[in-house]
């Protein structure tokens, strides 16, 4: 077979044929074979709605017959500028100004770039650096992997490519305890201090690292990291491109420390996942350096697409929905059925199950311990894609008790 199409993070030469999807509907995706399957991941963390959202499909069809596109230099349509609007109101206080994106990864390089900018038009030329975690994933574009893991992550390939960032131990679990959380901070401080001159920010994800090692951490570290980036002059830089919108339990996983970035990223299930786009948003601090008689001082991005009005009503569709239908009861009724059955799962090969908010984590000792339970689960009804030593799911927020419980079920069978 030769393909056409080539997939992402796949040996092509031994990769199993695809799965052909003809519709979907919830959180169930109908396959050209006739057979369907629960989608136990939300087609990579987005669909935070399932398929075929009656209410985003109509204010999609709509905004098509009225505007698909018009460019955002000099422009805006109505949808936009109540995204923006409606953003501002919802994240975390202070973040007053949208910058639009064309996806994640884009909206980590506009953060990344946001952040130099600021310290160049300070005069501050020498912060030009970036603090990252170890096991940390934020994209797949060259700025964004600066930032990724550099040994253990997806991209190590390119590390020796790559602007040089600074590291730093992933923090302590979520429910750690003071004494554990001082020993990171500490850590942390002490890396602020000896590189402070060249650090133009700290960039996380917050409380969940995702694709980097699906790892839950403490709300207490990044309260304290807060007060260590203002201490030492340093920008701190959210990617809540995977936890925002619920997926942690809170509307955005900054809320569990009750702080807020001076830089925040969404993407994924910003749009309901419709079509991809990013949000960066920026605290007055960072958007008045921008602020200028001097024109070289605006910031110097504008993405073809950003701010489609399309995307747009979608995101703003999904966001009223989400409300208006609290969603944030329904991912805590999946927390709860996940406690109770993902939990207490044991087996030689698990080495730890964690879970918070809509998503379940089983660690096994061994990658090799989760080769072949993609196609095990799939035959079984339930479509999964553990990667590394990580099998999980991150449902969609509308799955069923009985689905959630049969993809559970599909994974006791294959441990
Ligand atoms: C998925 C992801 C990205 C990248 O988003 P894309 O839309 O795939 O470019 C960045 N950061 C985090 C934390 C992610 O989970």
């Amino acid at each position: 077979m030769t393909n056409t199409v080539w997939f992402p993070y796949a040996q092509l030469k031994t990769m199993p044929a695809p799965i052909e999807v003809e519709t979907a509907e919830g959180a169930v995706l109908y396959l050209k074979d006739g057979r369907r399957l629960i989608d136990a991941i939300s087609s990579w963390w987005c669909m935070v709605h399932g398929y075929n959202h009656p209410e985003i499909n109509q204010a999609v069809k709509e905004q098509v017959d009225r505007l698909p596109h018009v460019m955002l230099g000099g422009l805006i349509h109505e949808q936009t500028k109540q995204l923006a609007d409606t953003l501002v109101k919802i994240t975390p206080e202070g973040l007053n100004h949208v910058f639009f994106g064309d996806s994640g990864s884009v909206g980590v390089e506009i953060a990344l770039k946001m952040a130099l900018q600021y310290w160049q038009n300070l005069g501050q030329t020498s912060k030009t650096r970036f603090l990252a975690l170890k096991k940390a994933y934020h994209g797949d574009t060259c700025g964004a992997m600066s930032v990724c893991d550099p040994d253990d992550g997806m991209h190590a390939l390119f590390s020796g490519l790559l602007p040089k960032q600074l590291f730093i131990e992933s923090p302590c679990r979520f429910d750690a305890d003071a004494e554990t959380v001082q020993r990171d901070v500490d850590a942390l401080e002490a890396m602020l201090a000896k590189h402070q001159h060249e650090l133009a920010g700290f960039m996380l994800e917050p409380i969940f690292q995702g694709a980097g090692g699906m790892w839950f951490y403490s709300p207490q570290y990044l309260k304290q990291a807060r007060v260590l980036c203002d201490r030492y002059n340093v920008l701190m830089l959210f990617d809540e491109v995977a936890t925002g919108f619920g997926r942690t339990g809170r509307l955005f996983a900054s809320e569990h420390s009750g702080i807020a970035p001076d830089i925040m990223v969404l993407g994924k299930g910003l749009t309901a996942g419709y079509t991809s786009h990013s949000a960066t948003l920026a605290n007055d601090c960072v958007y008045d350096a921008f602020l200028s008689d001097e024109s070289g001082k605006c910031f110097m991005h504008g993405p073809t697409f950003m701010g489609n009005p399309i995307v747009c009503a979608a995101a703003n569709k999904s966001i009223e929905i989400f409300q208006r239908d609290n969603y944030l009861q329904k991912i805590t009724g999946i927390e709860a059925l996940l406690r109770e059955h993902l939990l207490p799962m044991r087996s030689s090969k698990i080495k730890e199950t964690r879970v918070l908010g809509a998503i379940g984590v089983i660690e096994a000792h061994d990658a090799n311990d989760l080769s072949g339970l993609r196609e095990f689960a799939a035959e079984r009804g339930v479509w999964i894609r553990p990667f590394e030593r990580y099998a999980y799911t991150m449902p969609p927020y509308i799955i069923t008790d009985e689905q959630l419980v049969q993809i559970i079920q599909v994974l006791k069978e294959w441990f």
